[in-house]
């Protein structure tokens, strides 16, 4: 059976990026190969994408997949952005981020958010990549326990409710990742 690293330590991510790929393939997680996550040090979610796809390319010769991904909320100047990850870390945990965005929220007329995915698949040194956006809103309280992340207080366009009351199966065939992944698929066989 062919293989293929999803190179991801989140395991949400690694959820929705193993429901997408071909059955075809075995998804292979960093985890189980015990390689820690590159540092990401890029100023875009292409730049972090590709040197995630790089970084993970380097241990195993057959194809790899990895994303960058982040909420971009217009009112915020596009933050957490690039630092969504880094924000719940430094808030102890994603409620707690989720919290804090709120509360900056508050008095805000404008809640548009989008949530960006920037995803890079490496094989035999060459390198894909693409980009997908979904565009919604940030609720004005903390709903739902289904996702990860910042599911919780995003509403896409056209939706009444967060990524955290949707069913798994529904998120995952409209999110950014998806967007994105539809775009690969004209790219490359996976
Ligand atoms: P990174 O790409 O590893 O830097 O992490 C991206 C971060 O963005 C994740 O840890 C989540 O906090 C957030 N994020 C990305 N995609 C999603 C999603 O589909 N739902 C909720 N949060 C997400």
């Amino acid at each position: 059976m062919k293989k293929i690293l999803i190179g991801t330590h989140n395991k949400g991510k690694f959820r929705e990026i193993a429901y997408l790929i071909s059955k075809k393939y075995k998804k292979i997680s960093p985890i189980s190969l015990k390689i820690k996550s590159p540092k990401e040090t890029g100023k875009t979610f292409s730049s972090n994408s590709k040197l995630k796809v790089n970084f993970f390319a380097k241990y195993v010769n057959y194809p790899v997949i990895s994303d960058d991904s982040g909420l971009c909320i217009q009112s915020l100047k596009g933050k957490p952005g690039i630092y969504s990850a880094r924000l719940a870390k430094k808030h102890g945990s994603f409620l707690n981020a989720m919290k804090f965005i709120l509360k900056k929220l508050e008095k805000k007329k404008i809640r548009k958010a989008t949530f960006v995915c920037s995803l890079s698949y490496k094989n035999k040194g060459k390198i894909t990549s693409v980009e997908g956006r979904l565009k919604g809103k940030i609720s004005t309280k903390i709903l739902g326990n289904n996702g990860f992340g910042y599911d919780p207080i995003f509403i896409p366009n056209k939706e009444k409710i967060t990524f955290g009351q949707m069913s798994k199966k529904r998120k995952i065939k409209m999110d950014h990742r998806f967007i994105a992944f539809k775009k690969m698929k004209k790219k490359i066989k996976i």
